[in-house]
């Protein structure tokens, strides 16, 4: 067996491993992909999946407890977390349109921030399957948010404009979309 099917095998194994423990809510289906995915060095969430230490027992002990997690990232390509200048603003962008107050909104938010982190699509970084549990997992968690990205621009696009929006900046060249030379890089299939 090829390293990359072994990898996609060790992947769903886990998965099903995280799933065997009881549904919780939505999330427990989308941290089930991401864990398995970054057990197997996929994606880009670093050293207990970009969360303190403590967040991420917590996590754990309330989604996962009768599973063994790693502490650490398995993933070859290490990012510097530290350096991610942007962090404590994407955070509350996150916060302000979490559609609930909960450790468990923090933790989501704090993924999904480490996930900006890389370079390909804001599903893929995660270690998400597909685009569409990422869109899904944004839907339940941020719904205004999610519902403001009426043009299905790229997720990771859309959380930066709206950074810069909120900071006043309109750093975009063109004076709209539609006559863009970039559209393709902030629209179009994400797959
Ligand atoms: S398509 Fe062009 S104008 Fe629209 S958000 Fe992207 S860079 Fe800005």
């Amino acid at each position: 067996m090829s390293a990359v099917l072994q990898r996609q095998e060790d992947r769903e194994q886990m998965y099903f491993r995280l799933k065997s423990t009881a549904m919780i809510n939505p999330n427990h289906e989308w941290l089930s992909c991401m864990i398995a995915s970054w057990c197997v060095g996929q994606g880009v969430l670093p050293d207990y999946l970009g969360l303190a230490l403590e967040q991420f027992s917590a996590l754990k002990t309330d989604f996962f407890p009768e599973c063994y997690i790693p502490e650490l990232a398995s993933s070859v390509s290490q990012l510097d977390y530290n350096r991610m200048l942007e962090k404590d603003d994407l955070v509350k962008l996150l916060k302000k349109f979490s559609k609930a107050d909960t450790n468990e909104t923090d933790w989501i938010i704090a993924i999904v921030v480490a996930g900006c982190l890389g370079s390909d699509h804001l599903w893929q970084d995660l270690g998400l399957w597909s685009r569409s549990q990422l869109t899904d997992l944004l839907r339940y968690n941020f719904p205004m948010l999610a519902e403001k990205n009426n043009k299905d621009m790229k997720w990771k696009k859309f959380l930066y404009k709206q950074l810069c929006e909120t900071e006043g900046l309109y750093l975009c060249r063109a004076p709209s979309c539609e006559v863009c030379i970039d559209y393709s890089k902030c629209f179009g299939s994400e797959e």
